[in-house]
């Protein structure tokens, strides 16, 4: 399997920008755990953000393959400034598939121009893996829902223009699938506040937030897809976002992998260069298999979910070995840089830092690999 032309010009041009945008600025943003969205603005002239998008809402009608394949190329620079950029489109992947004409006519072009960042609050501070936990509210109040609960862990918190929310809407329900809705909503309505979370491990260039709604209300027209039927949106959603976290691991990796590269060659010991241990070279030999074998998994699945064919297993199969690959590769490249890997002015260590969230959210590796057991378990062979 290889590239189309037009995806190899696409990962190229990724490529260019990131080195030449943000390589240099990568280590300040992680020093003061932020960014300069302007870099966010200027992505998206570029064409970099929301390739997804269809066009009759102001995307570049390409597909979820090619928004992976950027996601590598910026997280193989830096995955802070990657993601960043990158999750500022988190949750459109909702309402272009399960949104209203009007929804999506809305909210999607000002995303792909970089006038509006959005989020999706699922997590809260006591239900992350089992979703179906979460106690957020949304009472439907004649034409409105008012919306009471808090939100833990969000991406773009406190920099989104809309945020969607992962709520109970069907207190009633028996059935624990049933229970949920998802609604948008403005960050400027009352009652909404978002406090930043500080002294994360990695990816401190992308904000992280707190969320409160304190008797927030929103028309029922916010209502993305149907009363009810969130939790199986949800699921749905994870099978497109899932991909771009797998090609997040698949960049770390590949980046740290390049950094060690560079460092066994000129580093000496033993009167020869690193490079020159027969050690040293496996160690290489392992990063580079195990990397190239994560990123023929992400291809496919996202080869298969641009032509329609949705595969859970292979999707948490991409997603959870990029990230084994992500937090394995970099281990052993700072390994290889000795010392100088565990100082913060070598990037090497903001790589190992950044890695560890790959196989933590968008689902564990451990709730990644529960997928792929269940989808093994129902086939026939
Ligand atoms: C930087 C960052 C950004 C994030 N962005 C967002 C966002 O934008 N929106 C959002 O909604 N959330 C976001 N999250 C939250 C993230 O998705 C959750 O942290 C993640 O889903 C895990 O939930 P939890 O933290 O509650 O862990 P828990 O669910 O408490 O899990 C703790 C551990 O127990 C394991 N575990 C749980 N259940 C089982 C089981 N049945 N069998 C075996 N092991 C199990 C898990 O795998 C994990 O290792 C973000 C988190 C971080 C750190």
């Amino acid at each position: 399997m290889d590239l189309t032309d037009l995806q190899k010009d696409l990962r190229r041009a990724a490529r260019e920008f990131a080195e030449g945008e943000f390589r240099e600025k990568a280590r300040y943003f992680d020093e003061i755990e932020d960014f300069d969205f302007s870099l966010h603005k200027k992505a998206c002239e570029c064409g970099f953000v929301g390739t997804f998008i269809k066009e009759e809402y102001g995307g570049h009608g390409l597909g979820f393959f090619e928004h992976a394949l950027i996601t590598e190329e910026f997280w193989r620079v830096d995955p802070g400034c990657g993601q960043a950029i990158l999750s500022c489109t988190f949750g459109a992947e909702m309402i272009q598939e399960y949104g209203t004409e009007t929804q999506k006519k809305t909210y999607l072009p000002p995303l792909v121009k970089g006038e509006a960042i959005m989020g999706f609050g699922i997590t809260e501070p006591d239900a992350g893996s089992d979703v179906t936990s979460v106690k957020t509210k949304g009472e439907r109040r004649g034409d409105k829902f008012v919306i009471n609960g808090s939100k833990m862990f969000i991406t773009n918190g406190c920099v989104a223009n809309y945020i969607l929310v992962f709520c109970l809407t069907e207190m009633e329900e028996k059935d624990p699938h049933r229970r949920y809705s998802v609604i948008l909503v403005e960050t400027d309505r009352k009652g909404f506040e978002a406090q930043k979370i500080k002294g994360k491990m990695g990816i401190r260039a992308s904000d992280t937030a707190e969320l409160r709604f304190n008797d927030v209300e929103v028309p029922v027209s916010n209502l993305i897809g149907r009363q009810g039927y969130g939790f199986y949106q949800l699921m749905d959603f994870f099978n497109r976002t899932r991909l771009h976290v797998a090609a997040q691991g698949v960049g770390v990796a590949q980046g740290a992998l390049e950094m060690a590269i560079a460092h066994v060659k000129k580093r000496r010991a033993f009167g020869k260069t690193l490079s020159e241990f027969q050690g040293v070279q496996f160690k290489l030999a392992e990063m580079a298999t195990k990397i190239e074998a994560a990123r023929g998994l992400y291809w496919r699945a996202a080869y298969l979910l641009d032509h329609g064919k949705i595969d859970p297993a292979l999707i948490s199969m991409a997603k959870w070995f990029g990230g084994e690959v992500a937090v394995f590769v970099t281990n052993e490249a700072l390994q290889l840089h000795g010392g100088y890997g565990y100082i913060a002015e070598y990037d090497i260590q903001r790589f190992y830092r950044d890695a560890k969230i790959v196989e933590i959210y968008e689902g564990t590796k451990e709730v990644e690999k529960a997928i792929i057991a269940r989808e093994l378990l129902k086939r026939v062979f």
